[in-house]
């Protein structure tokens, strides 16, 4: 067993339930997890290799074998797409010398894609060795390459200064830009942290008066499915239990979604309030803040904040001086896998598994994180919620609409003047949202509103109002000028991005995705039939049956673009003849194969 193995086994204490830590742990030090880590991981947690072996496999940054130097994860979302990432991955291959997939002859630099990074608005940007680098160039690029070459350390990359606000902090250092652009009563207005539970303790506030508190106030959550959370909290106080658990889904994976990113970096405090608030209204003893892998550089700066709280006695014993009020949070790392954004997904992983959903019932509020009821919230939930306890009920619903009550962060991207973070009351239209963030309603095509899983509106549908009583959004606003190919760019895009990330659990998500890849293409290529698309349409109750979300809605980009774009679909349909299917194209097949062999097609 390799000293890096056993001192980490000996950090987590041998437990199993900690493999996630683990794994990281030993990728941060070599690199890659090797045959011999998994090896000894089994003899030392007292797991089968292939227990080991399964977890490893699931996530996309646990690199089996030894990389370069430099691992460059270009992202390739449609976003990225969209704001020229084409040009960034030409300019890494030729100034690198290698090709995605593959390792420079030199064993220097790596490259590869990867599903969104949560930069979406400050696209193209790459992730390099677990670093963001956003807004490149293809001068940048060769900036970087040259730097590369001459085997600065990756923080010496960044020479390009770093971002605005806490980004810009010694524990980050971190090249990203907030573009917080407009600031919203709840989230980033003033908050003195710890007075939320200072509130609690003055007005000896029970478990159930906060509980109601946050019914009264109408608050749900943030998420995109909207589940009022003081429902939520009341399962889980009244779940019979040992113990029981609070986690903070930070594991923001929805193309198009950053906010969490500004809030995490901006707003710790208050989202770690949040939890505490949660976990004394559920009897909750341990917080988990479950984070994406891409949001690493966060990790320092968050400990920090978590080490301050514990300092100043607002967590650990009697936390918040609330006598019999035991809570303490620690922060989980995720490995990269968009699926464990679902609840029961992201205890899976982190009880050290694969991010497989679980199926339902039992709910995480009955037997969730170790068996034991567990209530999961959004970032921004709990967030609103140390903010209404402080400010009170009224002043919540004095915010957005009769049934959306607060604010709402949104994430805008795509072709506007200001991409960002935008904190607005409930209640506003989507003509509202291109004027604030600039874009030109005469030159927009379509707003993905929700990011993939959510819907693909048009021109007609932009005065629809966003809200719960109408079009509900988790928060990414993608917004697709005229000159995009809207379904090559997008729709496509996001269609082989939920192919890649199904878990395969279900093959009513495991198989119906790739049909819909298929015969999109199909069409795309000109072979397609009206009934190809008809077909699409109708396919979409098989994957309702699907265990999660992500299966429940990888239809959408297919089906609401057809929807409100179906002209375009037909603007492909080259053979009205619905008889002749014309599915296989013999040219093209036999210039495949001689592109494959190196003979000239002799057709
Ligand atoms: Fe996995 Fe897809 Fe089934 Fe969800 S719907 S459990 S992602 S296979």
């Amino acid at each position: 067993m390799s000293s890096v193995v056993s001192g980490v086994l000996q950090k987590y204490s041998n437990d199993a339930g900690r493999l996630m830590d683990i794994l990281l742990d030993i990728l941060a030090e070599n690199g890659y997890i090797s045959d011999e880590d998994i090896t000894s991981l089994a003899a030392g947690l007292d797991m089968s290799s292939a227990d080991v072996e399964q977890t490893v496999s699931f996530y996309h940054f646990f690199a089996r074998k030894p990389m370069a130097k430099y691992n460059v994860y270009l992202n390739s979302s449609a976003i990225a797409v969209l704001k020229g990432r084409e040009k960034i991955a030409t300019a890494f291959e030729r100034e690198s010398g290698c090709s995605f997939g593959k390792v420079s002859e030199d064993g220097m630099i790596s490259l590869d894609d990867c599903a969104d990074i949560g930069m979406a608005d400050q696209e193209p940007a790459a992730l390099i060795n677990g670093i963001v680098f956003p807004n490149l160039t293809a001068f940048r690029v060769k900036e970087l390459v040259r730097d590369m070459r001459k085997g600065l350390s990756v923080d010496d990359l960044r020479s390009h200064g770093l971002g605005d606000g806490m980004n810009n902090s010694e524990y980050m250092k971190a090249t990203v830009t907030n573009n917080i652009r407009k600031k919203g009563a709840v989230i980033f207005s003033e908050y003195q942290g710890g007075s939320a539970l200072e509130k609690v303790k003055a007005d000896r506030m029970s478990q159930e008066q906060l509980i109601d508190l946050v019914k009264q106030s109408g608050l749900r959550g943030r998420g995109g499915a909207g589940f009022p959370t003081a429902m939520k909290w009341d399962f889980c106080r009244k779940a019979k239990g040992e113990k029981k658990y609070i986690f903070c889904n930070a594991d923001e994976g929805e193309p198009g979604t950053f906010k969490d990113r500004v809030i995490l970096t901006e707003r710790p405090r208050l989202i770690f309030d949040g939890m505490a608030l949660a976990g004394y209204a559920v009897g909750a003893e341990e917080g988990i803040l479950y984070v994406r892998y891409e949001y690493m550089y966060m990790k320092e700066y968050l400990e920090s904040i978590l080490t301050e709280m514990r300092k100043e006695k607002a967590l650990g014993k009697d936390a918040s001086g609330i006598k019999g009020f035991n809570f303490d949070i620690r922060i989980q790392y995720g490995a990269g896998a968009y699926v464990c954004g679902e609840e029961s997904a992201l205890i899976e992983s982190a009880e050290g598994k694969r991010g497989e959903p679980r199926d339902r019932p039992p709910f995480p509020v009955e037997k969730g994180y170790l068996g034991m009821p567990t209530a999961v919230n959004n970032v921004e939930t709990l967030c609103s919620v140390a903010k209404l306890v402080t400010n009170g009920v009224e002043w919540f619903k004095s915010l957005g609409t009769g049934q959306s009550t607060g604010t709402k962060l949104l994430s805008i991207s795509g072709d506007v003047k200001y991409p960002g973070v935008y904190e607005v009351e409930w209640g506003f239209s989507i003509n509202d949202i291109l004027e604030m963030s600039g874009g030109d309603p005469a030159a927009v095509q379509a707003v993905q509103v929700g990011g993939p899983s959510g819907s693909c509106v048009g021109p007609n549908e932009f005065e629809r109002i966003v809200s719960y009583e109408d079009i509900a959004t988790g928060g990414a606003m993608m917004v697709i000028g005229e000159d995009h190919d809207l379904l090559q760019d997008v729709v496509l895009n996001f269609t082989e991005f939920f192919i890649d990330e199904s878990c395969g659990s279900c093959s009513t998500c495991r198989a119906l995705t790739v049909m819909y890849k298929k015969t999109l293409e199909k069409v795309l290529s000109g072979d397609g039939r009206r009934k190809d698309i008809d077909a699409m349409l109708s396919w979409a109750p098989i994957g309702k049956a699907s265990r999660c979300g992500l299966g429940q809605t990888a239809m959408n980009p297919i089906c609401t673009s057809i929807k409100n774009f179906r002209y375009l679909y037909e603007g492909h349909i080259k053979n009205a003849n619905e008889q002749y299917e014309g599915g296989f194209d013999i040219a093209k097949a036999v210039a495949d194969s001689c592109e494959v062999v190196g003979r000239r097609p002799n057709l």
